[in-house]
């Protein structure tokens, strides 16, 4: 009886410890995935409820169009040299002439996305099939030079005021995820170190405000040299860069807000 009682106050012991484990291991994975949730939640100040998408842990996102570009390979050099990161929506046609640079962007870890093939408005948004057509021939080439399939999608000049509802529901009904951006470098338009100037200023105010912003810049050799200016400041001001993943909610233009402002953007 008493070696029974011995063996019953064993097992319960270790029935204790299992229970104990179970729960702590149970608390753990719990409280990371709260963590790593990037699914809207509520978040109440001042009274106000408001939905807010959670991005990932980065202070930025910098995000280059159109690319890549003869010099894409000088644009990863000043990244690494800064040690920063960035996603590249790309053209399919460009990857094709710059295969090399795709890879290295994929190996040293950039952010790999699609901007579709033709970048003719007349043409991507010829009907509702169009833009699908575009992502999906854009992605194949992607995934023939890096293995990656990527559903990143940034449409030509967004995705205001030319996606249609349809074009829409149909890119997302395949899986993609379309990322508009809410700050606009104005590089190609201002083509100066005032691009870099107006882009320093809204990055201070949005990260000031609590917001991680995703900032558009094109990959286009002519805009190369004026990068190492934006990227000391991002440096010196210690905020962290970067890239877009498939798990993270897009920050998506509403005509509220754009329509009436950027009409003829460059996206
Ligand atoms: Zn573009």
């Amino acid at each position: 009886m008493a070696r029974r009682r011995r063996l019953n106050r064993r097992g319960k012991i270790a029935v204790g410890l299992l229970v104990a484990l179970t729960a702590a291991l149970f608390f753990f994975l719990g409280g990371n995935d709260k963590e790593e949730s990037q699914k809207p939640v509520k978040s109440a100040s001042a009274g106000v409820v408001e939905e807010k998408p959670i991005l990932e842990k980065s202070d930025l996102y910098l995000t280059f169009d159109d690319g890549p570009s003869e010099e894409s390979g000088r644009l990863l050099d000043i990244l690494n040299e800064f040690n920063m990161k960035a996603t590249f929506f790309m053209l399919g046609p460009h990857m094709e002439n710059h295969s090399e640079v795709v890879k290295r962007m994929k190996e040293e870890g950039f952010g790999l996305a699609l901007h579709g093939t033709s970048h003719q408005t007349e043409e991507i948004y010829s009907g509702p099939l169009a833009p699908l057509h575009e992502m999906v021939e854009a992605q194949a080439i992607l995934e023939e030079q890096t293995g990656v399939k990527s559903s990143l999608i940034r449409l030509p000049y967004g995705s205001v005021p030319y996606l249609t509802v349809e074009m829409r529901g149909n890119l997302s009904q395949k899986g993609f995820r379309i990322w508009d951006w809410d700050i606009d470098s104005r590089d190609w338009e201002l083509k100066d170190e005032r691009f870099i100037q107006h882009t320093m200023e809204r990055i201070e105010h949005m990260i000031a405000a609590g917001e991680a912003p995703v900032v558009l810049l094109h990959d286009r050799p002519e805009l190369i040299d004026y990068l190492p200016e934006l990227l000391t400041f991002i440096k010196d001001k210690g905020y962290k860069t970067g890239i877009l993943t498939q798990e993270m909610q897009p920050v998506t233009f509403h005509c509220e807000g754009r329509c009436h402002a950027y009409v003829a953007n460059e996206g």
